[in-house]
């Protein structure tokens, strides 16, 4: 997959996207990433990229006159083809009035070929890039950044992890928070059992087996796959309910899941 950043600020990427997975895929060939300075797209004295709204406000607004110029230097497909998913490419603009981005908009975007990601700043973007040049809006939160660079580095992140062979064991990334359906399954333990199906993930703990006084769930110690398996899920449904019960309105829950529900709602009263 490429991955091109369009941004007023081109040193801001130079660390962030230069450790753990998302360097490995880069240097596995994996991935690229390619940085655009937004400002070479500019032909007047002062290399403007920005200018005052039209009628009247705070801040300044990106002009849309260097964005096209970038994009169309860069050999994109044609917006009708990445519409249409005729070519697996999709232009992002980064924006607080976004879709919110989720692990399966990550996951999306990791299917594709090449994402192109337009870091907005001051005010935001002149409105004709969001409705001409990009093919979606995308958020991180619902919070105001002074710009999109710290969003685009967090989906790079979250999609180059997705990335086949970006991470070590495949499955790992497949039984994480908020994955719904994990298609990697690895029989013959508790572990290939215990995918989040849309939940937040289960505890982990590692050695030593007790810390100041604080020991281990004795589950996890049983070597009972069943066992581990069950504490596993109910550990899961407990901290979901507990810090995103918004999750457990579009999960799909078991019987069993329903069953450790009203067992730990019982607990809790
Ligand atoms: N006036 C805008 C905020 C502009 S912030 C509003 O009220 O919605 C400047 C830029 O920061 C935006 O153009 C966008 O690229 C980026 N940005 C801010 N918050 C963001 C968020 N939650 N997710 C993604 N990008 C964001």
């Amino acid at each position: 997959m490429k991955a091109d950043i369009v941004t007023i600020f081109p040193d801001f990427f130079r660390g962030p996207l230069d450790y753990g997975i998302t360097r490995r895929a880069q240097e596995m060939g994996l991935a690229t990433i390619q940085v655009h300075d937004l400002r070479k797209f500019t032909h007047d004295r002062h290399r403007s990229v920005d200018d005052r709204p039209f009628g009247g406000g705070e801040g300044m607004v990106l002009k849309p006159e260097p964005l096209f110029e970038c994009l169309e230097s860069m050999g994109v497909a044609p917006r009708e083809d990445r519409l249409a998913g005729a070519a697996k490419q999709s232009v992002v603009l980064l924006s607080a009035q976004g879709q919110r981005f989720t692990q399966k908009v990550a996951a999306e975007l990791a299917s594709l070929d090449r994402v192109i990601f337009v870091c907005g700043r001051y005010e935001g973007v002149d409105e004709r890039v969001t409705d001409f040049l990009a093919d979606r809006e995308l958020s991180i939160g619902d919070y105001v950044l002074s710009g999109g660079e710290m969003a685009a580095a967090v989906i790079v992140e979250a999609v180059m992890r997705l990335l086949p062979g970006a991470v070590g064991n495949e499955a790992s990334t497949q039984q994480e928070s908020f994955t719904v359906d994990a298609k990697v399954k690895v029989s013959g333990d508790a572990d290939s059992t215990c995918g989040s199906n849309g939940l937040l993930d289960y505890p982990h703990y590692t050695r030593p087996a007790e810390f100041r006084g604080i020991a281990v769930p004795e589950e996890l110690m049983s070597g009972n796959h069943e066992e581990i398996r069950c504490w596993r899920r109910r550990q899961a449904l407990k901290k979901t309910l507990r810090n995103r019960p918004d999750l457990l309105q579009g999960a799909e829950l078991s019987k069993e899941d329903n069953t450790f529900l009203a067992e730990i709602k019982k607990d809790r009263n």
